[in-house]
This record gives C-alpha cells, sequence and structure tokens, in this order.
C-alpha cells in the first residue's frame, strides 16, 4: 500500500483524514492521500506566496538549472512513477503506457527548461527606447485530471517555474498518488514552498473550486473536462485570475478515398485508442470515404484485434481497464445505444471489471450520441461518407475543436483540407502527436489558451511594457 503524504513549505502536514485510491485493474487499494481541507488549501497557497518573491527574483540561468535538474529527478526516478501510475490510472507499463508517459513527462520537462522569453525591444531611436518584459503573475493554481497524472503535472508545473511563479497542484482524487510522489521527488531539488501537491476526494470540500476563487491564486491552468472548465472560468472572474483552460473535445478524423487502407490502420487504430480513448486529443469520430470505407473497417478490424489488454502490471498488456466506474458507465451505455443502430464490427459488450474491449461501430451517423459525444474510452464510431464535402461538414459540426486529422495519400491536398477544420490542431496521416514545440489548445468549446512552445511558456507571464 502506498501511503501517501504531502508537505508544506517544507513541514509535512499531518493530515488526519485519508482516502483510497482505487487500482481499476483489479478494484483492489492502490494506496492512500490526505484528505486535505480548505484549511490546508490556505497554508499551501499561503507557502507558496511567500516562496514567490525569492523564485521570481532568481535569475533566468538559475531558474533554467533547477528545471534542468527537476528534469533529471523526473528520469533518475521514472520507473516508481512510472508503477504508481500503473497501480492508479490503470494504464499498462508497456505500450503507449505508464513508461511512455513518463518518457514524455521527461521529454517536456527537458524542452521547457530550455525555452526563454527574452526581453523584446519594440522600438529604439530617437523618439524613445520601448521594450516588452515578461513578468511572472505569482501563485498559479494546477488542476489535473485523471488521464495523464505525471504528464499533465508537467505541463502545467514546468512552465510556471520556468517563468519564475510558485504552483499548488491539485490532481484528480482518482489518481492522487504518482503526483504527490512526483512533486516530493521536484521538492528535492527546488526551495521550499514553490510547488506544493495537495489532495482532496472533493467531498469533504471541493479544492478545485476553492482554488478559482482563491484570492491569492492568480492563475489557474486546469486540464479536465469542459462542465469544470466553465465553472472555473465564471469563478475565477472575481479575481481576475489568468486561465489556461485544456477541455474536453471530440476529435474527428477524416479518410480521403486515396488512402492505402492497410498502411494506414495502425495509425487510425492509435490515435483513437491511446490510453484506451481516455486521452483528450484522441480521434472519437471516424469520416471514411465509401470508396475506401469497408476497406479501412476491415483492416482496421484486423489491427484491433490482435491489442493484448489486461492488468497493466502485466508486462504483456498493451490496453489496460477504463479508469473508473463512472466513465466507464457511460462508456457502455454510449456504446450499447450505437450498437443498437449501427454495426459491431469489434467488441461492443462490457468485459469483467472495468475491463472494455476495444471497439469499432460502422453504420453511425452525426445525431448519434456515440458520434456527438466525448466517450473518452476504448470505442470508435466510423460514419461512411459520400464525398469529401460532407465529411469536412460532419467533422466541424460540433461544439469542440481540440484535434482533427486527415488521412491522405496527396499530402498537398490533405493540408489545405486540414485548414478548414475548425480545431486547435491538425494531423495529416496520424492523430494526437502533440510535441512539446508545437502550441496545443482547443478552439470553440474546448478551451482557452494553449499549452507548451513559448506561447504556452507566455501564458504564465504578465507583459510589462517600458517607456524610456
Ligand atoms: P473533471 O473536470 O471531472 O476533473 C478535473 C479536475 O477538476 C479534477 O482534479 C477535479 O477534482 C477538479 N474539479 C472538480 N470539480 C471542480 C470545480 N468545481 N472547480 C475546479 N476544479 C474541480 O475531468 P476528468 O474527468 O478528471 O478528466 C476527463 C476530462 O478531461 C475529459 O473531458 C477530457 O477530454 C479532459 N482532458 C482534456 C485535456 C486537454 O488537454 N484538453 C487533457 C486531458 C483530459
Amino acid at each position: 500500500m502506498n501511503e501517501m503524504n504531502f508537505t508544506v513549505g517544507g513541514a509535512p502536514v499531518d493530515v488526519a483524514d485519508r482516502f483510497t485510491v482505487i487500482n481499476p485493474s483489479t478494484g483492489d487499494a492502490a494506496g492512500t492521500a490526505p484528505n486535505a481541507g480548505l484549511e490546508e488549501l490556505d497554508r499551501a497557497v499561503a507557502a507558496a506566496a511567500a516562496a514567490f518573491p525569492e523564485w521570481a527574483a532568481k535569475s533566468d540561468a538559475e531558474r533554467q538549472e533547477a528545471c534542468r535538474a527537476v528534469t533529471a529527478k523526473l528520469q533518475e526516478n521514472a520507473e516508481e512513477l512510472a508503477r504508481l501510475i500503473t497501480l492508479e490510472q490503470g494504464k499498462p507499463l508497456n505500450g503507449l503506457g505508464s513508461r511512455w508517459e513518463m518518457g514524455g513527462a521527461a521529454a517536456w520537462a527537458g524542452y521547457t527548461a530550455e525555452l526563454s522569453l527574452p526581453e523584446k525591444v519594440l522600438q529604439d531611436n530617437d523618439e524613445g527606447r520601448v521594450t516588452l518584459r515578461r513578468k511572472p503573475l505569482g501563485v498559479v493554481g494546477s488542476i489535473t485530471p485523471w488521464n495523464f497524472p505525471v504528464m499533465i503535472a508537467v505541463w502545467h508545473i514546468l512552465p510556471a517555474l520556468r517563468t519564475g511563479n510558485t504552483v499548488v497542484i491539485k490532481p484528480s482524487p482518482l489518481t492522487p498518488l504518482a503526483t504527490l510522489r512526483a512533486v516530493e521527488i521536484m521538492n528535492e531539488v527546488l526551495p521550499k514552498g514553490v510547488v506544493t501537491c495537495i489532495t482532496s476526494d472533493d467531498r469533504k470540500a471541493n479544492i478545485g473550486a476553492a482554488m478559482a476563487a482563491h484570492p491569492k491564486i492568480r492563475k489557474i491552468v486546469f486540464t479536465g473536462s469542459c462542465g469544470t472548465g466553465q465553472k472555473i472560468m465564471a469563478t475565477a472572474s472575481d479575481t481576475m485570475k489568468r486561465l489556461t483552460l485544456e477541455m474536453g473535445g471530440n476529435d474527428a478524423g477524416i479518410v480521403l478515398p486515396d488512402v492505402d487502407p492497410e498502411a494506414i490502420a495502425e495509425g487510425l487504430f492509435w490515435g483513437a485508442f491511446i490510453n484506451n480513448g481516455q486521452t483528450c486529443a484522441a480521434m472519437k469520430r471516424l469520416y471514411v470515404h465509401a470508396d475506401v470505407h469497408d476497406a479501412v473497417c476491415e483492416a482496421l478490424v484486423a489491427f484491433a484485434s490482435n491489442i493484448p489488454v489486461g492488468d497493466g502490471l502485466d508486462e504483456t498488456s498493451i490496453l489496460g481497464p477504463v479508469q473508473n466506474e463512472a466513465q466507464f458507465d457511460k462508456l457502455s451505455t454510449l456504446v450499447s445505444r450505437a450498437a443498437a443502430k449501427g454495426k459491431v464490427l469489434l467488441g461492443g459488450k462490457p468485459g469483467e471489471g472495468l475491463f472494455f474491449p476495444p471497439t469499432l461501430i460502422a453504420g453511425l451517423d452525426n445525431g448519434d450520441a456515440l458520434v456527438d459525444e466525448e466517450q473518452f474510452g476504448p470505442a470508435l464510431a466510423i460514419i461512411r461518407c459520400e464525398s469529401v464535402e460532407e465529411m469536412l461538414e460532419k467533422a466541424n459540426a460540433s461544439p469542440y475543436g481540440l484535434g482533427g486529422s486527415v488521412w491522405s495519400s496527396d499530402i498537398s491536398a490533405a493540408r489545405e483540407l486540414a485548414a478548414r477544420m475548425d480545431c486547435g490542431s491538425v494531423w495529416i496521416n496520424k492523430h494526437g502527436a502533440i510535441q512539446p514545440n508545437a502550441p496545443f489548445g482547443g478552439v470553440k468549446s474546448s478551451g482557452l489558451g494553449v499549452e507548451f512552445g513559448e506561447e504556452g511558456l507566455a501564458e504564465y507571464t504578465d507583459i510589462q511594457v517600458i517607456f524610456s
């Protein structure tokens, strides 16, 4: 059992109340975490506020060095953290699972350490010199979901630290253990109070909601569902917090008639089923031109039929269980409704416990719940279309706008179509392949602002212009 704790300003906090975290592969306890209340939140924010002036006053090179040290710590402890992720999140150690997540976390941390936002000279002439500088905000509140507990924590924490802010992070109550441990490890190389992790079961007190309202938190960076992001935005207006909101998606893939179905099957499968579909920018609906529809379905079924699903700690598993019961129930309902109308090509029925086999359902259309809603699980809706324009129109007819993809052997035609998709990222012949040097964020209801790259870093700063 992993009995995790947290420290505030370097001092261990004794929270008598604890909550149990479940291993979704077995239903057994994976560990326990402190069930903090509003008093602990205030203490954590006060420690972060106290640490801010000294951290902000450090030179850029010192903060860069500290971010490099955090990266090295994540690398050194990657296997321990990967096992914790698997225990509480369910994803396998192997495949695109927890070891891969830790590889991503270290890659993002390392890349962010090397980024910088140097002062810009806007004007320097006889009429004067005008410079633009970036100032840190203060205490950043980070609120994370349960699908990539360490990688998303790194996406929030590292750019905040790199730009001179201090951080209070609150992970999902479903996956707090790996984040607690990751922050503990970061604290081995950071000054006291610079990063604090606070955990709660969301029932004793809604710590996330309290963070959105907290007068001493200057920014919220949130990754999670649209409904929660909208609540945060409403609450944050009282204190004029800066916001980065990475919310839900319902990404569409568009398959043009010139593809080689066998060649794209693996990419299509992982675009949709990475992390068992529990990925914001996973492909959740697939529009396929009628000329290749049957061949694409056949190739997808052939590839998906060979994916081993099982307990994440089993080294042979490539996909694990659904992370939690609420998500499992939502998925089961969407799939059974879709199965009543469409044609189940693979899977379609819940397995034991929280296991759900990779599911492919054709014969669906916009207006069907599995197409219109974010299923966030291992089920892909396939829609047959007669023309490219029909595919584009149906893909864009969504309130979401996170990612999208075009599949074609004609790259320039695919690029033209990509530019007409209403979403923040579009991939060609792949899906969801985010990278640390490319800004990532949603349009429409999928969010506000971007993460990654210089544009993402800038979101942790205010602009100050000096006229002299
Ligand atoms: P969620 O919104 O239920 O929870 C996310 C976090 O918000 C948790 O830490 C939760 O405790 C906290 N929270 C709950 N109520 C709150 C409130 N009133 N105010 C502030 N915080 C509150 O989301 P989830 O179920 O954990 O994650 C799944 C969702 O996250 C999916 O919709 C998925 O698309 C989205 N997601 C988006 C991205 C992205 O980058 N766009 C990445 C991963 C996941």
